[in-house]
């Protein structure tokens, strides 16, 4: 069978065009509300919305073909979307604690999970200590009686360090610990913590999921009772599903994402071999470099890697890291990434104009995104910034 074939999941799985004069393109079911005609139906919608249409903020028509394939990508049992890849953490964490337990995460998780752990959690009284998730003995020395949850993120969207996916799932499951893995870097295509025994895996869809930069959308995807629960609770409660119409975006997204993401492979792989030869490179941090610590673990765990990596400039101040970044023609500076074109942001917009230290790494980082351009109109654009920055 083809069931699993990601070509069927992305052009068919959840798609009933019979259902609507045979598109080929799903609509876009813009609708608050559905209606009955016999009160028996009414009656088993309102006691199980989660396999009825009913209302808009739990089951869409449209939504519905999008998280089917999503959940199919991470090899899930199921899977729910949501308006940004930050709700599908809150709730995803939210949903599997309760007053009192412990957290074990990864240093320096993106920065609104960080905010969640260090602002949110505390006033309910559950604690997080975070881990340098490079070695699993970390997490092993970390549990306390009342840890309850294992939060990951591999690789880091700025350190790009690695955690040992199967290894920490499997000791979780020893000691009954929920794990949760941001899988944004590497989306299901490159990555597939469920395989490794990982209990919930969550991306932000703005990135390779959109792959346009025009929408913001998450995804959570777990074992079928996991996924009803939090459907049943959090979700239909804080009412963070995704549109009707950005589901349709995602859907048209998912088309391409194979190929975005070989094309973007292609690229990146050019233009990290550039920045490794310039003589104005110190450092590049790509989990697919041969150099790169955790090169092994990367090649083990991941089928690719792509896009976005880090690297240093040589630059004396910060006049000269500022030149780098405003030369270029084509690279937009700009947070986020996954989208169709290629960014950078430099470490030193992260501090005070009179903070520069040439010593610091870190203000002189550049992380950059690779988008869909060709790999020859990326390097020339960098090019532009290294002869420029200097002047
Ligand atoms: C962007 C991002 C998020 C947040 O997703 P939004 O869609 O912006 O809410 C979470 N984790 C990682 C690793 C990200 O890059």
């Amino acid at each position: 069978m083809d069931a699993n074939h990601v070509s069927y999941i992305l052009n068919e799985l959840g798609e009933e065009r019979e259902n609507y004069f045979n598109a080929i393109a799903p609509p876009i079911i813009q609708t608050s509300n559905f209606s009955f005609k016999k009160v028996n139906d009414l009656r088993k919608a309102l006691g199980d919305e989660s396999s009825t249409f009913l209302y808009s903020r739990g089951l869409n028509p449209t939504v519905r073909i999008l998280s089917q394939k999503l959940a199919a990508l991470d090899g899930a049992e199921d899977c729910l979307a949501f308006n940004s890849g930050a709700s599908a953490i809150f709730t995803a964490i939210f949903a599997n604690i309760k007053s009192g337990d412990h957290i074990i995460s990864v240093e320096k998780p993106y920065s609104w999970t960080q905010k969640m752990f260090n602002d949110i959690l505390p006033r309910f009284n559950v604690t997080v200590t975070y881990v340098d998730g490079r070695d699993v003995d970390n997490f092993k020395n970390a549990i306390q009686p009342n840890t309850t949850l294992i939060y990951l993120e591999t690789p880091n969207s700025w350190s790009f360090y690695l955690q040992d996916l199967k290894a920490v799932a499997q000791l979780a499951k020893e000691k009954n610990i929920i794990t949760i893995c941001d899988n944004s870097y590497c989306s299901p295509i490159y990555q597939r913590p469920i395989e490794y025994g990982i209990d919930m895996v969550l991306q932000s869809a703005t990135k390779y999921i959109g792959g346009h930069s025009d929408v913001i959308a998450g995804v959570l995807c777990g074992s079928k009772i996991m996924i009803q629960k939090i459907f049943n609770s959090e979700y239909m409660n804080m009412g963070t599903g995704t549109t009707p119409f950005n589901a349709w975006l995602m859907i048209r997204g998912l088309r391409t994402l194979p190929l975005r993401l070989s094309q973007i492979t292609a690229t990146t792989e050019k233009v990290v071999k550039f920045l490794k030869a310039h003589e104005k490179v110190e450092e590049i941090v790509f989990p697919f470099d041969e150099d790169f610590p955790q090169y092994a673990l990367a090649k083990k765990q991941m089928s690719g890697a792509c896009g976005l990596f880090s690297f240093t400039i040589k630059s004396k101040s910060l006049k000269e890291a500022e030149s780098f970044c405003e030369s270029f023609r084509h690279i937009l500076m700009a947070v986020s990434w996954g989208g169709h074109e290629s960014l950078i942001i430099p470490g030193c917009a992260s501090i005070g104009e009179n903070e520069f230290d040439a010593e610091n790494k870190d203000h002189r980082r550049m992380r950059m995104y690779v988008g869909l351009e060709e790999p020859e109109y990326l390097i020339k654009d960098l090019e532009r910034g290294f002869e420029r920055m200097n002047h």
